[in-house]
Order: C-alpha cells, then structure tokens, then sequence
C-alpha cells in the first residue's frame, strides 16, 4: 500500500492533468487562469475516486470557469472572508468569536483543495500559517482562561507530520483550563490512508478529543474510509461529521438521507449541515434556504434523530452560527403551543396554569416552511 505521503505527493494540481476536462486548447487556457488564482490539488486517492466527468466527486474538485464568473458579475455581498475571519482574530491565524472557544489554524494545505472552499482565500498558498503564528496561537490560549475548547482547523491539521501534530497537541494539553481538543478534517475522508496505527497512538494520549470530519457525499464513504473512521473510533474519539449544501452536489433528499445512514453506520454522527458561505468565487455551488429545511423536513421523524444534523447559516459579516428550523411551532399563546409533527398533523400542548408567567415569550423559529 502506498504511503499516505506518496498519494499527496502524486496530486494533481495542473490543469493539463484534471480529469474528465475538455481537450480544447482555449478552454483549458481560461482554467489556468481560474487555478492562478485559486490553485488545484487532487490528491491520488481522491483522484480514484473521481468516476466521470460532473459526478459529485469531480464537481467538489474539479475547477470550472465559473469561478471567475463572481469578479465579473460582482454580487454585493460575496467576500474573499465572508464570515469575517480576520475581523475576529486577536493573533494572526486564531479566531475567537465564542466567549469560550477559539479556532486555531494549522497551515494552510489540504488533502484536496474544495473548490467551494471557504477559506478560498487562504488554502493552497504556503506561509500564511507558520511556526510563529502557530505559537502566537498557542500562548494567545495559554493566557485567555475563558477558553475552554480549542478547534484545530487549517487548512487541515492532519496533514501535519506526525511529530509535530504530536508537538503541538502536547502544548496545548499543558494548558490546564483547555477541557477539549477539536481536530476539523476533511482527511479521514479523502485520504483516508493518513490514519495509520502510529497517527492514532499519539491521538490517543490527548483525550478528551473530538473530530468533525468534513463529508459531502455517501460515495466518499468507501471501505478505505470506513476502516479510518473505525480506527478513530476504536481509540475513543467521538466522530462527528460536517456537511455542506451544494447544488449539484448533494442538494437531494435521498442523497443526504444516504448520507447519513452511511456516518450512523461507520459511528459518525451528523452534526452541522451549512448553508453554503458567500464566498467570492462559489456562488454557483449554493442552493435556496427552503432546500435546506426541505431536506431537514425530510430526515426530522422519518430517520434517527442522531443523524438529523443541525442545519446552519453561519452569518456573514460574523455573526456566528445559527440553527434553522422547518417550521414545527405553528402558534402560541401563554396558554398554548400549537406543533406540528413529521407527518403533518398537528397538536395542541397546553402550557401549566402556575408555572404561567403573562407576557413570557416563546421564540418562534425564524421559519415557517
Ligand atoms: C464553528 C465555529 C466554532 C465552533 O462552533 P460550535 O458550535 O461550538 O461547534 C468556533 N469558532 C468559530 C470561528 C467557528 O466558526
């Protein structure tokens, strides 16, 4: 089996060698043009999993003119930082936006670079992110006491050599009043061959620890995958997974219900579905909101709640993540809620006589769909 080292080593990260592209001369010369300003990186095992041309796969990695279409036909509100990372950060490369919790960047490299990425801005150009940054980031934790969880993210931490993964998760351990550790990764999906016996002794010495593993897809779910997943879950990481809506991609009932089923089975539980960001250079990639609480209405009740994932609008300018919900409260009053259940019908609840206070609001969900 080939080393994980080697299969990112044989990315692709040329125009001339994407799959599945129109052999056209001109065409090719515009994607140069989009891969200048956003690069390209399709690690070899990913690669293998790219059957055709279009497929979710491909359209999660594969550059398209329509990247550059945003500098052209400039919507008011696309950003490079739409969630305005760089407003929030008191040290370079660490975002703290929670009262207790603070996302901390690792580098600036992926297995595979998401054209819909959110941080476009960032991925794929080395020495944003360095050693100094990186201990800024730490010392920044060391002396904010409030801070009592710690998201690594990137660019994705595990691409990280092992010693120095093992390094910094040790500092960040000597801290005494950080509880838990978060690693986001999109790795254990798209190079799942990262996950080695040696990777998870050095997690294991550092728990509580959690992961959100980015997926997108139920065809990313393969037995190379699923064997990484059951690693991870095997030295007692609570696996979680994020998703993100994208047109084309996984804007589907069945396909997202397929999703799901898949991370239940492989002991990862859903946990964020995001609305797609206004990030300059994806507006193609989003849907409608009401696609999003379709799909909400349609795994609420019809499948396990654990695998009914909160779905988000993480709000630009930085405001945060907030939950959306289809409409399940109807009306009320202090006297009553009226709610609607999976199938439509609708119930009535009446609320205590004592515990009533008068004029005590109930928040109504932002939508009624
Ligand atoms: C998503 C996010 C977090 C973590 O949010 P949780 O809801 O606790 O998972 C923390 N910081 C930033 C900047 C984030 O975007």
């Amino acid at each position: 089996m080939e080393t994980w080292q080697k299969l990112l080593s044989k990315s692709v990260v040329k125009v001339e060698d994407l799959p599945f592209i129109p052999k056209d001369p001109a065409y090719q010369e515009k994607l140069k043009k989009v891969a200048e300003v956003f690069p390209i990186r399709i690690n070899s095992y990913f690669l293998d999993q790219v059957k055709s041309a279009d497929d979710p796969m491909w359209k999660q990695v594969v550059p398209t003119l329509e990247e550059l279409d945003d500098f052209i036909d400039r919507h008011e509100l696309l950003d490079s930082d739409p969630l305005n990372e760089e407003g929030d950060m008191p040290v370079p490369e660490l975002v703290h936006r929670y009262p207790d919790r603070v996302l901390l960047m690792l580098n600036n490299q992926c297995p595979i670079i998401c054209r819909f990425c959110t941080r476009k801005r960032k991925i794929g150009f080395p020495g944003i992110v360095t050693r100094e940054t990186l201990r800024q980031g730490i010392e920044y934790i060391r002396n904010h006491p409030e801070v009592r969880d710690v998201i690594m993210s990137g660019g994705d931490p595990l691409l990280v050599p092992d010693k120095e993964l093992d390094r910094i998760l040790g500092e960040l351990r000597s801290i005494p009043h950080l509880e838990i550790i978060r690693i986001g990764t999109r790795v254990p999906g798209t190079l799942p061959q990262r996950v080695t016996p040696e990777l998870c002794d050095i997690l294991k010495k550092y728990h509580p620890l959690y992961f959100n593993i980015h997926f997108n897809h139920p065809d990313e779910i393969t037995p190379e995958v699923e064997k990484a997943c059951a690693m991870l879950a095997d030295i007692g990481i609570p696996l979680g997974s994020q998703t993100v809506l994208l047109k084309g991609v996984n804007d589907d009932v069945e396909v997202m219900k397929a999703l799901v089923h898949k991370l239940l089975k492989n002991r990862v539980k859903p946990y964020y579905l995001y609305q797609a960001d206004m990030t300059m250079g994806t507006d193609h990639f989003r849907t409608t909101v009401e696609k999003g609480l379709e799909i909400l209405t349609a795994l609420m009740g019809h499948t396990s709640g654990m695998g009914v994932p909160y779905y988000v609008i993480d709000a630009p300018g930085g405001g945060g993540k907030v939950r959306l919900l289809p409409g399940t409260v109807i009306d009320h009053t202090d006297k009553e809620v009226i709610v609607k259940n999976f199938e439509g019908k609708v119930f009535r609840y009446p609320q205590p006589v004592n515990g009533r206070k008068k004029h005590q609001p109930i928040e109504k969900h932002l939508c009624n769909a």
